[in-house]
């Protein structure tokens, strides 16, 4: 028994070790009229490489010591351009991306990764022959700046039973990353992943550096009654142009940053704003609001105690050259109900989610995302493998259950085994 035990182990161990890179997802995008994406996610870092058929209208693609975790999928295009795009399992250590086009492509791909709770993400991209290669700075996706408020020796505002806003406001942050992540449509970038002091100028200047399209900070609020509950948003205006609350609240959040930050931010208050004006402040506080307006409606949904408007404060953090911002208030943390719902993990999931639905409609209205093509291809038949339900087939076709049972005659008394064909189409 013990030999037995052993030996199992190392065939877990050799199992492990030769097929390092199992798929976790597969989505085929059309960027342009030009340009294809195929985002694969791993499980760990698969060898690629590109394989040469003969035919120019053929492009494979392998990958070594990998295992697609379906059979197959397939997606027909059937546009001018391509015929279609398919991943199988090739053979036992390989895995293969065949494109067939209609006219000659080329391919490029690189591959990904955030950090290590995330997978490994490939990029395969298909593009004409005649589209030059710079057009491609990889990855094109656009790039949205997740701001988790305080963090370190800065623990922003304390709750009654002692929660700390830089606690909430970081999972909250977490949680929107990995949301934006697995949306496959933008690439996250965190001012900070831990419990750590990151300074004002760093974020800013982070947030630039990056050429982001989007800046999202957040915050818990507080107030002196503890009565103050629910959302406010906020977008930059110049100092003095706020209303008395509004002043206040930029002031309690400056405050942070001026008692903890080495860098005063009064020197950089100055720069920072002498390079907005000449990058057309208006423009991007339009932007700015556009999208404040986007997230209270996706929070007015769910959201009882949603703020009715944007409003405009003199925040440091949203002193970004060009690129649209704002500061979310997710909640009062000195009231005893907001801090209880805040304190739940569900609940700051639900807020990251909505903030994440936010964030896409935005740029989607902006034309900036990269369009998904829909699996829509379907067998003419199925067989049944061990460990099938009819949820799950009809999931892996995008087909409901009920209409499987009509074509196949399924009643309460019929017996579906291992083996049996399912008809998928009538
Ligand atoms: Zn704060």
């Amino acid at each position: 028994m013990k030999k037995l035990f052993f030996l199992y182990i190392f065939y877990f161990i050799y199992i492990i070790s030769t097929f390092g890179a199992e798929t976790i997802n597969f989505k085929v995008w059309k960027a342009n009229d030009e340009i294809y994406r195929v985002t694969l996610d791993f499980s760990s870092e698969p060898e690629i490489s590109e394989l040469k058929s003969g035919n120019k209208n053929l492009l494979i693609i392998n990958f070594k010591d990998s295992i697609f975790r379906k059979n197959s999928e397939l997606y027909r295009i059937k546009d001018k351009e391509i015929d279609y795009i398919k991943i199988a399992q090739f053979d036992k250590n390989n895995i293969r991306l065949v494109a067939k086009t209609m006219k000659e492509y080329k391919t490029k791909f690189f591959t990904l990764k955030k950090n290590s709770d995330f997978p490994y993400r490939v990029i395969v991209d298909f593009y004409r022959k005649e589209v030059s290669e710079e057009k491609f700075t990889s990855p094109v996706l656009p790039t949205v700046v997740i701001d988790a408020g305080h963090g370190g020796k800065d623990p922003g505002a304390i709750g009654k039973t002692g929660t700390l806003e830089k606690d909430i406001v970081l999972d909250i942050a977490l949680s929107l990353e990995k949301e934006l992540w697995e949306s496959g449509k933008v690439n996250p970038i965190m001012t900070r992943e831990k419990d750590v002091f990151v300074g004002l100028k760093d974020r800013v200047k982070l947030t630039e550096n990056k050429n982001a399209e989007l800046f999202i900070s957040i915050h818990n609020n507080a107030d002196t009654t503890g009565r103050a509950r629910g959302y406010r948003i906020y977008i930059l205006s110049e100092d003095g142009k706020a209303d008395k609350a509004e002043q206040l609240a930029a002031a309690k959040e400056n405050e942070s940053f001026s008692n903890f930050d080495e860098i005063k931010s009064k020197v950089l208050d100055k720069n920072v704003l002498g390079i907005l004006y000449d990058l057309k402040l208006n423009q991007t506080i339009s932007q700015s609001s556009k999208f404040a307006h986007v997230i209270l409606e996706g929070f007015r949904e769910d959201f009882k105690d949603i703020d009715t408007q944007v409003r405009r404060a003199p925040f440091h953090v949203l002193k970004l050259a060009g690129i649209p911002g704002v500061l979310f208030e997710c909640g009062f943390i000195s009231n005893k109900t907001d801090e209880r719902l805040l304190k739940n993990k569900f609940y700051r999931e639900k807020i990251a989610k909505t903030i994440k639905e936010s964030v896409l409609r935005y740029l989607e209205e902006k034309k900036l995302l990269l369009c998904e093509v829909k699996n829509n291809y379907i067998p003419d038949y199925y067989e049944i493998k061990p460990g099938d339900t009819l949820i799950k087939i009809s999931e892996q076709f995008k087909m409901d259950v009920d209409s499987i049972k009509k074509i196949n005659n399924i009643n309460e008394t019929s017996i579906i085994y291992a083996g049996k064909k399912l008809k998928l189409k009538i």
